[in-house]
């Protein structure tokens, strides 16, 4: 853990704070930029490794015990997030409980699981099935998520194997709190969206502890309250390709910024790249995208996007941004080239 006053969060500092991960570090340049702006009192800023990422905490305008003492608070309330979702490691939770069900058998969810579950459900519909909660035993047949990354790809015998254990039509809600599955070989897997469940859960403890101004940044993915003294704060996307910022935009809370990017885990086969978010339709490494960018008024609905946009690609994904209130993206495509929503192209600036 770190912490302590910064009153000119420079993008080097958080450059070298993130050198504790591996291949993650390029994230966080996606971080926030925050220029020297006058506030009244400097920023404090405490940094947590958790949700298997490095978290920043910034409180703008607050006196230093006081910021503290929220943002021991916030973590904490975002580890309970990360205990009740993982599906990793020796603890137990209702998530694993559902996973190691069998068909038919009926489990109770803890009560932030069954809600998460039915907007994840909600998203895998409004984004036609490219964001999907219940591809967990693809993802892990890929492997993205353990310590050492794949050296070689699926085959499609075995993609096809995983893919029939997956699909929102085959889990059910029968009563509050209680859910049954069809298959049981059927996983949920909330890689996509509890990142973002959980930067909502310490925002709203910040709040609740008094804090107007302030960023959780958790690898770049981020929830923004309030104003960085008299002015907006200033946010970084990372390029997918560079270690350098694609540019930035000057964003007041209460708003979210959440970038899913090929870059982020991935190995090369044969000169072609595989990476962890996969086209729920075929079972591989979506092609459309190198990275996206989502805004939008909570970090769940950002990152449940980020995930689906990238996969639908920019000119479905357009389509749908451009229906969804309060909700801008900005793609970088598989050729390179930048596209944005109508909300973005005004308050984008190009490095
Ligand atoms: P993100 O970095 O937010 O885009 O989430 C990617 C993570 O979500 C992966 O590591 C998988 O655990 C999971 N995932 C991969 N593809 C999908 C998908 N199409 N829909 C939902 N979750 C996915
Ligand atoms: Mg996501």
């Amino acid at each position: 853990m770190q912490s302590g006053r910064n009153a000119c969060a420079s993008l080097e500092s958080l450059k070298h704070g993130s050198l504790m991960l591996r291949w993650r570090w390029g994230v966080l340049l996606v971080g926030l930029l925050a220029a020297c702006q006058p506030t009244a009192m400097p920023d404090v800023r405490e940094t947590r490794l958790m949700l298997g990422t490095v978290v920043v905490f910034t409180i703008a305008d607050m006196p230093e015990d006081k910021a503290l003492a929220a943002i021991k608070q916030a973590a904490e309330a975002m580890q309970a997030v990360e205990a009740a979702f993982t599906t990793h490691g020796d603890i137990h939770n209702t998530v694993k409980a559902l996973n190691q069900a069998k068909a038919g058998q009926a489990v109770r969810l803890a009560p932030e699981v069954d809600a998460l579950l039915q907007q994840a459900v909600a998203y895998q519909r409004q984004t036609q099935g490219a964001f999907d909660p219940t591809l967990g035993a693809l993802n892990r047949k890929w492997g993205f998520s353990g310590d050492v990354l794949p050296s070689k790809p699926l085959s499609q015998a075995e993609v096809r194997q995983a893919l029939a254990q997956s699909g929102v039509s085959s889990i059910h809600r029968i009563k509050p709190l209680v859910w049954v599955k069809d298959k049981a070989k059927l996983q949920l897997d909330f890689g996509a969206i509890a990142k973002g469940f959980a930067i909502d859960k310490g925002v709203e403890t910040l709040r609740k502890m008094g804090v107007r101004d302030g960023i959780i940044n958790a690898g770049g993915d981020m929830r923004i309250l309030g104003r960085h003294g008299r002015k907006p704060w200033r946010i970084a996307i990372q390029h997918p390709r560079k270690d350098a910022p694609l540019g930035w935009l000057e964003v007041q809370g209460d708003s979210s910024m959440v970038t899913s990017g090929d870059y982020e885990r991935f190995f090369m086969y044969q000169g072609v790249r595989y990476h962890h978010i996969i086209d729920p339709k075929t079972g591989f490494p979506s092609r459309k995208t190198m990275s996206v960018t989502v805004q939008a008024p909570t970090a769940t609905q950002a990152d449940a996007l980020s995930t689906a946009l990238f996969v639908l690609g920019d000119k479905q994904g357009l389509a749908l941004v451009e229906t969804l209130p309060k909700v801008e993206a900005l793609w970088v495509s598989s050729d390179g080239v930048v596209h944005m929503s109508r909300g973005m192209q005004t308050q984008f600036h190009a490095l």
